[in-house]
């Protein structure tokens, strides 16, 4: 079974530049729900002046269904969003750093290594709140200011993060440049470095449109979960270029095909993807909504 975690309300929207009503997407995560999606991460406890389509985090939590089976994540990037999650009820942190220092310094005018120190520290205390923390290394399969980032760098990162009592750790190819072979590698790194039962998922952008290829390499080497955007709805405002998540329903038609189980209902995803799309009032880059379920 595959899980996917839905990145649309966070990753996806945070990137339009026109503000989408707490209300849609309040509408949007209820029928991400009833497509059968159950871990969402919905919203980004960042500095609203920075990314002002976050600035309803609070808001939106508290207007989301209440249930057993559906986890909702928050990502966190410092000690002010920690404080902020703490007073919701949210049950999962994504706490996140990325992995190349021009990377980081540009936009967080920091280090990797001071970064790392501070978001530990942020991640034992979740941890220590009894919230489950996932590690997100951003950047791990290249930078667009530096090029390669090491293997050896992402693995020091990831050791922190685990140390700190994070439950997993999702790496994150940020602005779309990773290719099979390297997810393959980095995947095997971390089996090498971690073992079999480290709980690793995987988080990649279009930009280039390796993303569903990259998402079969990382699922060929054992990953299970994987991050995607209904409608391929994505970016980031601090990576030049960086458009599209892996589109939910594309990924999810993949996997079906390929016989595998998601627990999704792929015509209620494409159903989705297009109440989205006319939402955003442009068409969006899942190509699965244009072409119809073969
Ligand atoms: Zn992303």
């Amino acid at each position: 079974m595959i899980e996917i975690c839905e990145v649309g309300p966070r990753d996806g929207i945070q990137n339009e530049a026109k503000f989408v009503p707490t209300e849609t997407k309040v509408a949007l995560i209820e029928k991400l729900i009833d497509s059968g999606i159950r871990y969402i991460e919905a919203v980004s406890f960042v500095n609203p002046k920075v990314v002002p389509q976050m600035a309803d985090a609070e808001a939106l939590l508290t207007k989301l269904p209440v249930r057993d089976d559906i986890k909702y994540a928050g990502l966190i990037l410092s000690r002010s969003g920690l404080e902020r999650a703490l007073k919701t009820d949210i049950g999962h942190l994504h706490v996140a750093t990325t992995t190349s220092d021009s990377f980081n310094l540009k936009n967080v005018k920091r280090t990797v290594a001071d970064a790392t120190e501070e978001l530990t520290k942020v991640a034992a205390d979740g941890v220590s709140d009894d919230r489950k923390v996932i590690g997100v290394l951003g950047t791990a399969f290249g930078c667009p200011f530096e090029g390669e980032v090491p293997v050896e760098r992402v693995l020091k990162v990831a050791e922190s993060f685990l140390k700190a009592g994070s439950r997993g750790i999702t790496l994150a190819d940020t602005t779309g440049m990773a290719n099979p072979n390297q997810v393959s590698e980095v995947v095997g790194s971390f089996r090498k470095a971690f073992g079999e039962d480290l709980d690793l998922s995987l988080h990649f952008h279009n930009t280039r449109g390796l993303g569903l290829a990259n998402v079969l390499a990382g699922y060929q080497a054992g990953v299970k979960r994987f991050d995607s955007s209904i409608a391929g709805l994505g970016g980031c405002p601090f990576a030049p270029k960086a458009v599209g998540n892996v589109c939910t329903e594309d990924m999810v038609n993949m996997f079906h095909g390929m016989g595998d189980a998601t627990g999704t209902d792929l015509e209620q995803l494409v159903e989705t993807a297009k109440w989205m799309e006319q939402n955003m009032g442009r068409s969006l880059d899942g190509m699965l909504m244009k072409a119809g379920i073969a």
